[in-house]
């Protein structure tokens, strides 16, 4: 795994466990690349015979303009977490979004078919988000960002699924978007140290509140929600474990159990 800083990194406790319970024998490490240096670091540890590579921040778009093959979905994502390396060959893929959904419909048992999604953040996560989401066809998404500018440019990759429209707003303009069955956020506002004050009205009585942070128990966006009365809190451990289970199946052609890991990781959810 790459990133700066990294070692706040849960992915080798994560792929050390699946390499356990799959039988593969599997050295999986940290590597902290200097700013700017995502190249030189990522092409060295290519070269000592590795085989693939995660990506964390803020080095996703680096790793997007390194890999030399893109699927789809990282194409329409614009930002990669994962490559598979054959030789001076780089494969790139973006698993957050499928992770996320997985998460959401497998392991929290909530449908995306026909409801009503809100996603708070318009950056690299709700990019790799949209399309994963959109493949479940939900009746309606908002995406509600501070810069509706950068909220246009994301929800434009959804031209590939006409058959359902993006709405955009500001947070100024949140409580009109309506309420929600599912509503995620995708901010790194706590990162900075700051929250946001979210209409109550816009989580359904029976709403799942999704937060992508993971590790802190009740944020002040699950806080919220749970105010606002939404049935189901969770926050994106589920995701990072099943974006990870991802990656190892393609690079390992083994698909590890993800709900032990999840379980291990889980940082309860109380105030
Ligand atoms: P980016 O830096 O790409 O995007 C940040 C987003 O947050 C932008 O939409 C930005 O708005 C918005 N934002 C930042 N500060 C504020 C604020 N004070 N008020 C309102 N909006 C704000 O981050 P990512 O999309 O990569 O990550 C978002 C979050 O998701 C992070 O907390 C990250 O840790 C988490 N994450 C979790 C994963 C998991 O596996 N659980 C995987 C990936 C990410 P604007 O466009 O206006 O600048």
């Amino acid at each position: 795994m790459v990133g700066n800083p990294i070692s706040q990194s849960k992915s080798p406790q994560i792929h050390s466990l699946f390499a356990k319970q799959t039988g593969q024998v599997l050295s999986y490490t940290t590597l902290e690349a200097p700013l700017g240096g995502f190249e030189k670091t990522v092409t060295h540890f290519r070269d000592s015979g590795a085989k693939g590579i995660n990506i964390t921040a803020p080095f996703k778009l680096d790793a997007f303009a390194y890999a030399t093959h893109l699927t789809e979905g990282a194409k329409a994502a614009g930002a990669i977490n994962c490559i598979k390396f054959e030789g001076s060959t780089s494969y790139g893929d973006n698993f957050d979004g499928v992770g996320l959904v997985r998460d959401i419909t497998h392991n929290l048992g909530t449908a995306i078919k026909h409801q009503r999604v809100l996603i708070l953040g318009a950056g690299g996560a709700t990019r790799g988000a949209l399309l994963p989401l959109l493949a479940h066809n939900p009746a309606a998404v908002v995406i509600c960002n501070r810069s509706t500018e950068h909220a246009v440019q994301v929800a434009s990759l959804a031209v590939t699924n006409p058959n359902i429209q993006i709405h955009i707003c500001d947070y100024a303009n949140l409580q009109a978007a309506g309420s929600f069955d599912v509503v995620i956020h995708a901010t790194s506002a706590s990162l900075h140290g700051q929250t946001l004050a979210l209409p109550g009205a816009i989580f359904k009585q029976s709403a799942l509140a999704y937060d992508l942070t993971y590790g802190k128990g009740m944020t002040w966006f699950l806080q919220q929600a749970q105010r606002a009365g939404a049935a189901k809190l969770a926050d994106g451990v589920g995701m990072l474990v099943e974006q990870a289970a991802e990656a190892f199946s393609w690079w390992r052609g083994v698909r590890p159990q993800t709900q032990e890991v999840i379980k291990l990781l889980t940082v309860p959810l109380v105030t």
